[in-house]
């Protein structure tokens, strides 16, 4: 299969919907970002890497981060994990209180805000005081990469403006489902958030997960088969917020977006595939950057169905 030629038709094909979407503006430092950037980049497990656009620019990873943290606490805590939890499709915005009051402080899902707000303070308690830098540090790893950081502007506009993940975290405290001191937690959370990395880079560093946990370049494991699994059917089912079902009915593979206009997929077996482009549909995720997806699939017929 020619995947760059294919990878060119698809900016082409996209480009009438710039203009269509809103670039996330609930932060000043992500408000600037220019919005007509486009990149997609395809990780094969043999090595070869396709891209087309900007796929070195590095962009905010946002919730995209959120399946790093979860692939984290999968191997480092156990069963105790789906007690506080759920492995449900929330049916709500990323960022909704309304749910988590009638669900008694449990969240539907990690990828949900409360739901990865909950994962952060896990790492809380199993790396006190480090947690972020041990989020850094496994990022880098399997990215196989140790220039990834993040962007402090980002972060801190983020913790100045949080007031709804503020609202979620003390939420979940009133039901005693957070166990660290919240702002430590929120500080942690928003500086994940603030992750910066290029749609090269992410779609070498979800490679692991599209090969049952470990990583098919280096051979190092990260997951086991099992966690493996369970994280993928999440981005299946729970990857877009309350448009997972439209994002699986389109696009046909496990993804997860972020709203700095990222979204990140897997053809397991095969490789992995970064989309980012800034404008946001109404549901928070990457307007073009879904439509770039489902031509993908379309077009190479590599859907999971
Ligand atoms: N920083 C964002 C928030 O917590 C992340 C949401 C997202 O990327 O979907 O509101």
């Amino acid at each position: 299969m020619n995947y760059q030629k294919i990878l060119e038709e698809i900016k082409e094909e996209v480009k009438p919907l710039f203009g269509k979407g809103k670039v996330a503006d609930y932060i000043p430092a992500l408000a600037r970002v220019g919005s007509n950037h486009f990149a997609m980049s395809l990780q094969l497990f043999d090595g070869r890497v396709y891209g087309v656009g900007e796929v070195d620019c590095r962009f905010s990873v946002q919730s995209i981060s959120k399946i790093f943290t979860y692939a984290m606490v999968l191997s480092a805590y156990g069963k105790e994990l789906f007690k506080r939890m759920n492995h449900e499709p929330s049916g709500n915005p990323f960022n909704s209180l309304v749910q988590l009051e009638y669900e008694n402080g449990i969240p539907r899902n990690p990828f949900i805000n409360a739901g990865a707000i909950v994962v952060t303070d896990i790492l809380e308690s199993i790396y006190t005081g480090e947690a972020f830098s041990k989020i850094l540090e496994f990022i880098k790893e399997v990215s196989d990469n140790s220039k990834i950081d993040y962007d402090k502007e980002v972060a801190i506009s983020e913790s100045r403006s949080g007031f709804r993940n503020i609202a979620l975290i003390n939420m979940m405290k009133s039901y005693k489902n957070i166990s660290n001191d919240t702002k430590d937690v929120m500080g942690i959370y928003f500086k994940q958030c603030s992750i910066s990395m290029s749609t090269k880079e992410l779609s070498r560093a979800v490679l692991f997960l599209a090969n049952h946990g470990v990583d098919p370049i280096t051979k190092k494991r990260f997951l086991s088969e099992s966690q493996a699994k369970r994280l993928n059917s999440l981005m299946l089912t729970c990857g877009h917020y309350d448009a997972s079902g439209d994002f699986a009915f389109r696009v046909g593979l496990p993804g997860k977006s972020g709203v700095g206009g990222g979204i990140v997929a897997l053809v397991p077996e095969l490789m992995s595939v970064c989309v980012w482009s800034p404008e946001l549909n109404s549901k928070g995720n990457s307007l073009v950057g879904t439509k770039a997806l489902e031509l993908f699939t379309t077009k190479t017929g590599l859907s999971i169905f």
